[in-house]
C-alpha cells in the first residue's frame, strides 16, 4: 500500500519523514524556503489561511513570486470561515487571489470551509475553475455532500469523519489527510475504508490513483506491507 497525506501541518514532527507515506505539507509563503530544504521527498501547498486574510498583502505578493516553484503542488489552504477570521468582505478577495494563481499556474486548490458553503459555491460558479478544488477535513452532512459532489468538488478526509456522507462521495474524488490531528495517516485510511465498507488495500489503491491523477509530481512513498517486518534502510 502507498499512503498519501494530502494536507498536513505537522512539518516539524520527526515522524513526518516516515518513508511509508508522502505528504503535501501546508506552509505559509514565508516558511517555504526553509521547509523545502528540510523535506526533500515531500511536496507543499502554500497559501494564506482565511483566518489571517486581513493585511495579507505582503504574504500574498510573496506567494505570487514563489508559487510557480515545482515543489509547490497546490495553492492553499485558502477558503472561507464564518466562525473565525475577518469578515467575508476581506476573506473573499484573498480567496479569489489564490484561485487566480491556481488557474494561472495550473495547480489545484486546498480549501478550508467552515459554515460558508453557500458563499463557496457562489464563488465556484462565478469563476468556473478548471483546476481541482479539494475541500480538506471534510465531515459535513449528506445533503450538503450531495450538493458539493454535483458542483464538482473533491474531498479530503481526516480523523473526524461523517460516516453517512462517505457513501455519497465518488471514489475518484477522495483523499486522506492528518491536518493538525493526532491520528496517524494509516489509521485515517483504515477508518475511512471501514466507513466505505472497503478493505484498506483496495481503498488505498483508489486514493493512490487519485493522487497520481491530481498530483502527478508527488513522489510515491515506500510501499507498506502490514505483514512484513519493516526492514532497515
Ligand atoms: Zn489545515
Amino acid at each position: 500500500m502507498e499512503f498519501y497525506d494530502v494536507h498536513t501541518h505537522q512539518i516539524f514532527i520527526e515522524d513526518s519523514d516516515d518513508p511509508y507515506h508522502s505528504c503535501i505539507f501546508d506552509v505559509y509563503p514565508l516558511e517555504f524556503e526553509v521547509a523545502k530544504e528540510s523535506y526533500s521527498r515531500h511536496a507543499f501547498s502554500c497559501g494564506i489561511h482565511p483566518w489571517y486574510s486581513e493585511e495579507s498583502d505582503n504574504q500574498m505578493a510573496y506567494l505570487s513570486e514563489i508559487a510557480s516553484n515545482p515543489r509547490i503542488i497546490a495553492i492553499g489552504e485558502t477558503g472561507l470561515d464564518r466562525l473565525k477570521g475577518p469578515s467575508f468582505d476581506l476573506q473573499i478577495p484573498v480567496f479569489k487571489k489564490h484561485i487566480e494563481l491556481s488557474e494561472k499556474l495550473s495547480k489545484p486548490v486546498i480549501i478550508h470551509c467552515v459554515k460558508a458553503w453557500e458563499e463557496l459555491i457562489r464563488v465556484r460558479r462565478e469563476v468556473k475553475p478548471t483546476q481541482p478544488w479539494i475541500i480538506h477535513g471534510y465531515r459535513s452532512k449528506p445533503e450538503l455532500t450531495e450538493q458539493l459532489v454535483k458542483e464538482g468538488f473533491l474531498f479530503s478526509i481526516g480523523d473526524n469523519i461523517n460516516v453517512d456522507s462517505m457513501q455519497m462521495i465518488p471514489l475518484d474524488s477522495l483523499f486522506c489527510e492528518t491536518d493538525e490531528g493526532e491520528m496517524p495517516i494509516r489509521q485515517v485510511y483504515l477508518q475511512t475504508s471501514r466507513a466505505l465498507n472497503m478493505n484498506i488495500e483496495e481503498f488505498a489503491e483508489r486514493v493512490a490513483g487519485n493522487v497520481r491523477r491530481i498530483f502527478p509530481t508527488l513522489q510515491p512513498p515506500k510501499p507498506y506491507y502490514p505483514d512484513e517486518e519493516e526492514a532497515e534502510d
